[in-house]
């Protein structure tokens, strides 16, 4: 046995898998759970979803449906869908022919990027990122150029931009609200970017997850919503975050129908399809009146100023989120070796899981550490409490 644990006689899996590690975000939940620090690493609420759905869960579980539904979605799921994601977007979507139901946004990501992308194209992603975009484009077979966005208040640099562009990238991924910068686009932004990949005829990947996540006075702007930008835009979200539900693995891809024709395929031989009977059940969430989306936006801003108080108390120094429930926070003050030490010790010594900022940099980025809030007030409160330890480190 090798020191790769191979034999060598054994056949040696792919190379495309040597240039990427295990997520570090799903990593940090099992360091938290193994030494009972609370998780502010992987986000996810420990709250529940609305009641309506968990009653509707319960329902179907009687009523059906038990099988398979239709690859690229259950109808009465596309239906509501293309209802809830016209009125936010402002286009006419059809249930028919705009929509793939995925596995979670994760499948709606590498999705997208296999259909967008050939073994050899380059792929634009913003750094910071959401670590699975790298292993998405990988995977397809593409190649990453990274643009920074720079912190503390993560603005890319125009020139930087355009000169990714000039590589001819065949996509560019767009995380708009930002994890983990918490940064949100502003119409100029994407109207710069849209130009240039209209210049360059690049796709756009959105990864919008974090649509309903946002903090007045900042607006969430639709990238395939900007003039001109539908048809190249392949807008990627899920329910999870908006319904607090992580677990139920609901995502979808938008785009024009000539595109989803193509990631249909993908997505077929992908997974088949998304859990029938949670399609079924998250109908409910889908015709929830707008108040719901206004009652969530005030939680979360709610959770933010308590969660930003305790960061205060404890004499951290972070980046406000303007979307998203992420923080960076600056541990240069800290007399630690890096951002990996210091999140090992905080989970251990001060029980609180973070996640060290430098998985999300592709430049040396090693004084930030990403903590959400995405939590029950009590647990931010128990996590505050235990932070108020590093005032006097
Ligand atoms: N988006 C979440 C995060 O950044 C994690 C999602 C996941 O692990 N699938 O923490």
């Amino acid at each position: 046995m090798g020191r790769t644990g191979y034999n060598h006689e054994m056949p040696q899996t792919s190379q495309r898998l040597h240039h990427f590690t295990e997520s570090v975000i799903r990593h940090m939940t099992r360091v938290a759970n193994s030494c009972g620090a609370i998780n502010l690493s992987q986000g996810f609420p420990d709250f529940d979803p609305p009641a309506i759905l968990k009653d509707a869960l319960e329902k179907t579980a009687q009523t059906g449906p038990h099988q398979y539904a239709i690859t690229w979605g259950a109808p009465r799921f596309r239906e509501a869908l293309a209802r809830k994601q016209s009125r936010f977007m402002g286009l006419p979507l059809d249930p028919e022919k705009n929509f793939v139901v995925t596995c979670g946004s994760t499948e709606a990501m590498m999705v997208a990027m296999m259909t967008a992308c050939d073994p050899g194209d380059k792929v634009i992603i913003f750094s910071p990122f959401y670590e699975n975009y790298v292993a998405d484009t990988i995977l397809s077979g593409a190649e990453p150029i990274y643009v920074p966005l720079h912190p503390p208040d993560f603005s890319f640099d125009e020139q930087e931009l355009r000169r990714a562009f000039a590589q001819k990238p065949k996509a560019l991924v767009l995380c708009n609200p930002a994890n983990p910068s918490g940064k949100v686009f502003t119409r100029d932004e994407l109207l710069f970017i849209a130009k240039l990949a209209e210049e360059h005829d690049t796709f756009v990947i959105t990864d919008e997850v974090y649509e309903h996540i946002i903090y007045a006075p900042a607006e969430h702007v639709y990238f395939a919503a900007l003039p001109g930008m539908f048809d190249r835009t392949i807008s990627c979200s899920s329910l999870s975050k908006t319904y607090s539900i992580t677990g139920w693995r609901l995502g979808y891809v938008i785009a024009p129908p000539a595109i989803i024709n193509q990631a249909r395929k993908v997505h077929d031989f992908l997974t088949v399809g998304a859990a029938a009977p949670l399609q079924e059940a998250a109908v409910a969430a889908l015709e929830l009146p707008d108040s719901y989306y206004q009652e969530l936006q005030t939680i979360y801003t709610d959770k933010r100023t308590r969660f930003l108080n305790h960061l205060d108390a404890a004499g951290l120094k972070y980046t406000k989120p303007n979307g998203a429930y992420y923080v960076m926070i600056d541990i240069s003050d800290f007399n630690a070796k890096d951002d990996v030490a210091f999140c090992e010790w905080l989970a251990k010594d001060i029980g609180v899981a973070a996640v060290p900022g430098s998985s999300f940099f592709r430049e040396p980025v090693k004084h930030l550490i990403r903590l959400h809030f995405a939590k029950k007030t009590e647990t931010l409160d128990a996590a505050g409490e235990r932070l108020l330890k590093l005032r006097h480190k």
